[in-house]
């Protein structure tokens, strides 16, 4: 095994999840570059970036867990080219601080590169796919670039069914002040979102914010265990340090009745879940 890989046993799955919840993985491969991720991506196993969109069962996950840590980020002819496990944060930054605009709006999700361009991340009304020029993928052991033409993106969704090694990003040059658009975008943030241990938004929107639907269902501050409807943003279902994810999965379920009965409206999940849920 390449030393660019850690192999480890029974580990807890919390630790690598924004929800901080959730069992033991049986195997985890914690890969830092290509050639450890060729060695690894054999047979099956689930993929983790940052965990920041993932509901991990309590009782874990029976099987390999490979988590992306190949990272590394380098301007290219037309923007950038960022390696799976970059954190978007950083990508953000290297770009503002490159004078390339494009990728702004990212600079407070605490995704990875390839769970954004695999859920096509976005926020203030823009998405990854905007920028995305191509992807490299491990098909069958092997690297292969795809074509921006040749991924279907939808919202918050991506045909992509292999693992992301690598993006490159088309963007502009520009004079305008990165950092001045930066503040702007945490401030928003700050000023709508709660803070505390979550996966960002839990559902998709509708026809209508799904927080909204949530809101007017009047499930804002319920509870269940340690989970929270936030107060804040009803979109938000947060760990208040003690919640198991079985807790913040009972909430799921309320929210999806009360809304379904209150409006014939069968909400969405943006999270993902790792494990089993019943
Ligand atoms: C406080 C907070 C705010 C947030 N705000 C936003 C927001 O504004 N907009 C938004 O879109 N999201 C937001 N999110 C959600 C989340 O950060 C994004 O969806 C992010 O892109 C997920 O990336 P990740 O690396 O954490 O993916 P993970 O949670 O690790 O994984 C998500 C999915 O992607 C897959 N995946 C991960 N990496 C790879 C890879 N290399 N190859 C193939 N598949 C992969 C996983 O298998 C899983 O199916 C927020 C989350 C939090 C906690």
């Amino acid at each position: 095994m390449s030393e660019n890989v850690s192999s480890l046993k029974d580990v807890p799955l919390a630790d690598f999840c924004t929800y901080h919840t959730g069992g033991k993985a049986r195997s985890l491969k914690i890969v830092y570059d290509v050639n450890g991720l060729l060695e690894t991506a054999v047979g099956d196993f689930a993929v983790i970036g940052c965990g920041s969109k993932l509901l991990i069962s309590d009782s874990g996950y029976d099987g390999k867990v490979i988590l992306m840590r190949l990272s590394g980020i380098e301007l290219t002819e037309r923007g950038v080219y960022a390696y799976a496990g970059a954190p978007l944060p950083a990508l953000a930054r290297f770009c503002e601080n490159n004078s390339l605009k494009g990728l702004e709006w990212a600079c407070g999700i605490p995704g990875s590169v390839g769970g954004a361009v695999k859920l096509n991340a976005g926020a203030f009304g823009k998405s990854i796919s905007d920028v995305v020029d191509y992807v490299d993928v491990l098909k069958e052991s092997k690297l292969v670039r795809l074509s921006r033409d040749e991924i279907n993106f939808g919202y918050r969704s991506s045909d992509i069914s292999s693992v992301i090694v690598g993006a490159g990003f088309a963007l502009i040059r520009t004079d305008e002040d990165m950092a001045a658009l930066r503040k702007k975008y945490f401030s928003q943030r700050r000023a709508t979102q709660p803070r505390g241990f979550s996966c960002g938004s839990v559902f998709k929107n509708a026809d209508m914010p799904a927080g909204k639907y949530i809101e007017q269902a009047g499930l804002k501050g319920l509870a269940h265990g340690g989970a929270v409807i936030s107060e804040k943003h009803a979109n938000f279902i947060i760990n208040t340090g003690f919640a198991s994810s079985k807790d913040i999965f009972t909430l799921i379920r309320t929210v999806k009745a009360e809304v379904k009965s209150k409006f014939d409206v069968l909400l969405q999940e943006e999270v993902i879940y790792l494990g089993e849920f019943y």
